[in-house]
C-alpha cells in the first residue's frame, strides 16, 4: 500500500492559556485520520473492482480473561477493523481458569474453541485461505518462553504484528525490502536471501516492504508527522540528527523502536530498569559489505543528563508511581507516552512543544496496514511460483 497522500502536517500550534507555554496536545486519531482514510478507500475499490472479491481478513486469538486488558484492546481492535470494512473475527482459547466462565467468553463477543489449545488453533488459521491476517493477544498467560514460540507459529504470511523471527531480524539489520517469494522459504535461508538481495549479490524480483511491528512502526509515523523526521532529508536518514530517549527496552516495543529510530540516523538513549544504552547507526565504509545498521553500547550518562540532550521522550514503564520529571527536559520537548500508564508529571505541558498522551489509535491503522500489505503479498505469492532454498 502506498503511503497515504494526506498524510497531512499537525495544524498550527495553539498557545495553552497558562503559564504562556505553546505546547500543542496531539491524540494518536489525528495522526491516524489519513491512514485510516486510505485503508478505507483502498479496501472499497478492491471491492467495486471485483465482484468475487472478498474483505480482508483478521483473526484474533485471546487466551486471557474477561478482565485483562486485551479483552478492551480486542474490542477496540474489532469496532476499528469494522470501520474500515476489515473482517474481524475474534476466537477464544478456553484456559483452565475461564473454561467454566461462559459469562467471561460472552462478553468479548468472540466464539470459543472448546477445548482447542492455541497452537493448534493458530496453524488451522495458518492453512485457512479465509485468514488473511493473525494476531494473538499477549501475554497468553502460558509465560514468556511460550508466548515467544507462540509467536513464531503464525506463519509469516498471516503476521500482521510483525513478531516473526525473520521480520525482526531484517528489523535490526535495517533489510527494509523482501522478495515475497521469500515467505515460504525457511526462516534462517529467507533472512540470508533478503540480505544478499539487499547487498546486489542476488537478483532481487519484485521487492516489497518487509512487516515491521506494530507499536513501535506507530511510533515512527507519529514522529514523521509531528515533524521530528525531517522530510527533507533523504528515506532512510530522516532521523538524522536527533536525540531521543526511549524509557522502556522490551523485546515488543521499546528495542525494536530504539533500533528503527537508530537505522534512520537517530541518536537514541535506550532506558530500562537496569541501564542506559545508546542506540546510534554504523557509519560504513565503500569496502565493507556490511549494512548500515545501529550499534549499542552502554551509555556513560545518566537519565537525567540523557533527557537535557534529548528534543524527544518517548516513555513506556508499565507503572503507576513513574514520573519522568518535567524539570529535567529540555524547553520545547516533544513528548510520547506509550504507557497505560501516564509518565509524565500534570505539569509536562510547561514543557514540552508537542505532547502525545498515547499511542494506541495509531497502532490499530499500522495493524490494519499490516494487514493490507500481506494481503498484497499472499496475492504475489498465489501467482508466482515459490523460491527453491537453491537460488
Ligand atoms: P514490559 O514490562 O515488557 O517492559 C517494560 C519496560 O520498562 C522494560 O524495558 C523495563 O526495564 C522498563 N522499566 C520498568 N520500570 C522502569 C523504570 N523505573 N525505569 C526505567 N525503565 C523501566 O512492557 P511492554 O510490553 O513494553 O509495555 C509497556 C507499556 O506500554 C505497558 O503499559 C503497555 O500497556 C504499553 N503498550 C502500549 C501499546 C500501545 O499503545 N500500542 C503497545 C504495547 C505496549
Amino acid at each position: 500500500m502506498s503511503e497515504p497522500a494526506a498524510a497531512s502536517k499537525p495544524k498550527a500550534l495553539s498557545t495553552s492559556s497558562t503559564n504562556h507555554t505553546f505546547c500543542r496536545t496531539v491524540n494518536a486519531s489525528e495522526v491516524a485520520a489519513s491512514y485510516t482514510a486510505e485503508i478505507t478507500s483502498s479496501i472499497q475499490a478492491s471491492l467495486s473492482a471485483s465482484s468475487s472479491a472478498q474483505r480482508p481478513k483478521l483473526v484474533g486469538f485471546l487466551c486471557g480473561q474477561k478482565d485483562s486488558p486485551s479483552v478492551t484492546y480486542a474490542e477496540w481492535t474489532r469496532k476499528a477493523c469494522e470501520s474500515v470494512g476489515i473482517e474481524y473475527e475474534l476466537r477464544l482459547i478456553e484456559t483452565e481458569k475461564n473454561e467454566n466462565d461462559e459469562q467471561g467468553q460472552e462478553s468479548v463477543g468472540g466464539a470459543a474453541l472448546g477445548a482447542a489449545d492455541l497452537e493448534t488453533a493458530i496453524l488451522e488459521a495458518n492453512s485457512d485461505p479465509a485468514v488473511n491476517g493473525i494476531m494473538v493477544y499477549y501475554p497468553t498467560g502460558a509465560g514468556q518462553r511460550q508466548d515467544s514460540y507462540i509467536q513464531q507459529v503464525v506463519t509469516r504470511e498471516k503476521d500482521v504484528e510483525g513478531l516473526n523471527f525473520s521480520y525482526l531480524f531484517n528489523l535490526y539489520h535495517n533489510i527494509r525490502m523482501i522478495d515475497p517469494r521469500t515467505l515460504s522459504l525457511s526462516l534462517a535461508h529467507s533472512a540470508q536471501l533478503s540480505a544478499k538481495q539487499q547487498n546486489g549479490e542476488v537478483n532481487a524480483g519484485h521487492l516489497v516492504k518487509s512487516i515491521l511491528p506494530c507499536t513501535p512502526l506507530a511510533i515512527v509515523k507519529t514522529l514523521e508527522y509531528l515533524g521530528v523526521y525531517n522530510s527533507i532529508l533523504p528515506y532512510g536518514q530522516r532521523a538524522y540528527g536527533r536525540t531521543i530517549t526511549v524509557i522502556n527496552r522490551s523485546e515488543v516495543v521499546g528495542r525494536p523502536l530504539a533500533a528503527l529510530l537508530a537505522n534512520d540516523g537517530a541518536r537514541i538513549f535506550s532506558v530500562d530498569i537496569d541501564n542506559i544504552q545508546e542506540f546510534s547507526r554504523r557509519r560504513t565504509t565503500s569496502s565493507s559489505s556490511s549494512l548500515p545498521h545501529h550499534v549499542v553500547k552502554d551509555s556513560k550518562y545518566s537519565l537525567e543528563e540523557c533527557l537535557r540532550m534529548s528534543d524527544t521522550v518517548i516513555t513506556g514503564v508499565p507503572s503507576k508511581g513513574y514520573k519522568v520529571k518535567t524539570d529535567q527536559l529540555r524547553d520545547g520537548v516533544v513528548a510520547i507516552n506509550f504507557s497505560s500508564e501516564k509518565n509524565f508529571e500534570a505539569d509536562i505541558k510547561d514543557k514540552a512543544s508537542i505532547y502525545l498522551p498515547s499511542i494506541g489509535k495509531m497502532t490499530i491503522a499500522m495493524l490494519q496496514r499490516n494487514l493490507l500489505r500481506l494481503v498484497e503479498y499472499q496475492k504475489i505469492l498465489a501467482e508466482q511460483p515459490a523460491l527453491t532454498a537453491s537460488v
